[in-house]
């Protein structure tokens, strides 16, 4: 996957060096698979039609950077859809609210044609095929699953595929966000760590079974913003493999003023390649979250303006076939892959299987079998007994038990 091959385009058969040469007279390029991590989109439906879709056409829309026909014209093939509700709802209808802006999400992911909402790196890679624009969809704060980690996984089956830890406000769980990511990392949902704090990202960056991204925070190195990444941060991320920087688009973390130029925003790319290699970087963008873009990159259209500058400047073939798709695919795909063996080793051991292991084996009165229940929870089971059942090790239950033999 690292030879660039994928920024191949099968449809208008060129590379992108034949395209560099037809860029000298035409600012046109083809970027058939190319993936953006953060547009806030959704946000916009919400402030501007009430989420009213009915009412609104998405192939132009007018008062916001993100609709079909820009996202063609940019050559966007996967976009990472935000979901993010404003902090102030924590602990009053945050979830309601992320479950609105999912469903805002979803219905345009599939009621357009142009859209596929995809949940997976092979669904990414057949929408590919298909000339569709990939959905991704992702929660911007931990807010948004109110210390619930059924929500989180509630979240997850409508196809939430990454969120990030917090946004502008802390969470309650802030000091055990170490179960939040290892149910991340169980379920296959993507760390985010843009808007998270440097110790949290480090302790994170430490901690996570599967890659982090962060997906859309730019370097702090050239703009000192918060919301950026220092470097003691990169270089702890790029011990990591598979690890990933999105970077940001939006003028203030660019050039730490309120104006920008494409030139500012490729010295973030030029600074971080320079420090830990194209292979850790991604297209962060933040279309629709902010509302200062670099001149002549105000919308989703003109992503392929970076690309021309990072050509200019001797990015090569494959770097820029990583940056634009491999290398988030890359993480996409680790991630899966952490899930698969931590998913398959939980079952669901029903009290009354427990209970009649235990007057079968030990001739035990209910009580020890309560007793034994009560210590699954602490020990062999990795989570929580409810009220029927204990989700346990996949093991076999005389396996489970054979501690308390
Ligand atoms: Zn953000």
């Amino acid at each position: 996957m690292g030879n660039g091959s994928i920024l191949f385009n099968p449809i208008h058969n060129c590379t992108i060096f034949e395209i560099k040469n037809k860029m000298l007279n035409v600012p046109f390029l083809t970027l058939s698979s190319s993936c953006y991590s953060h547009n806030d989109l959704a946000l916009r439906l919400r402030i501007h039609y009430n989420n009213q879709l009915s009412k609104i056409n998405l192939t132009h829309l007018t008062r916001v950077a993100t609709d079909i026909s820009r996202l063609r014209a940019g050559h966007v093939q996967t976009q990472m859809f935000a979901v993010y509700v404003l902090c102030g709802a924590q602990h009053m209808d945050a979830v309601r609210l992320t479950l609105e802006q999912i469903d805002v999400i979803r219905r345009i992911c599939t009621e357009y044609p142009d859209f596929e909402l995809v949940t997976s790196t092979q669904e990414l890679r057949d929408s590919m095929t298909k000339g569709k624009i990939a959905c991704l969809i992702s929660i911007e704060g931990g807010h948004s699953i109110d210390s619930s980690l059924p929500a989180l996984r509630m979240f997850y089956q409508l196809g939430v595929r990454s969120m990030s830890l917090t946004h502008s406000c802390n969470t309650p769980w802030y000091s055990k966000e170490h179960a939040v990511v290892d149910e991340m990392n169980r379920l296959g949902m993507i760390v985010d760590l843009s808007h998270t704090s440097f110790e949290t990202a480090s302790a994170v960056l430490n901690h996570s079974k599967a890659p982090v991204i962060f997906s859309h925070s730019s370097s702090y190195m050239i703009c000192n913003n918060p919301r950026n990444v220092p470097d003691w941060l990169l270089q702890e991320l790029v011990r990591k493999p598979a690890w990933l920087i999105m970077v940001n688009f939006y003028s203030p973390f660019i050039s730490c003023q309120k104006k920008a130029t494409v030139s500012h925003l490729a010295d973030h790319f030029d600074y971080i390649k320079g420090f830990i290699g194209a292979k850790s970087i991604g297209i962060g963008g933040d279309f629709d979250g902010g509302t200062s873009f670099p001149v002549g990159l105000e919308d989703v259209s003109k992503y392929p303006v970076i690309v021309q500058e990072l050509l200019k400047r001797n990015w090569t073939e494959e770097d820029l076939a990583d940056v634009l798709r491999n290398n988030f695919l890359r993480v996409f795909e680790e991630v899966e892959k952490v899930r698969i063996p931590l998913y398959t080793v939980y079952t669901i051991i029903s009290h009354n299987r427990i209970n009649l292991f235990c007057s079968q084996k030990f001739n035990s009165p209910p009580s020890l079998c309560l007793t034994l229940i009560s210590k699954l929870k602490s020990k062999a089971c990795v989570s929580f007994c409810p009220m029927l059942e204990c989700i346990c090790m996949s093991l076999p239950i005389t396996t489970v038990l054979a501690g308390y033999e």
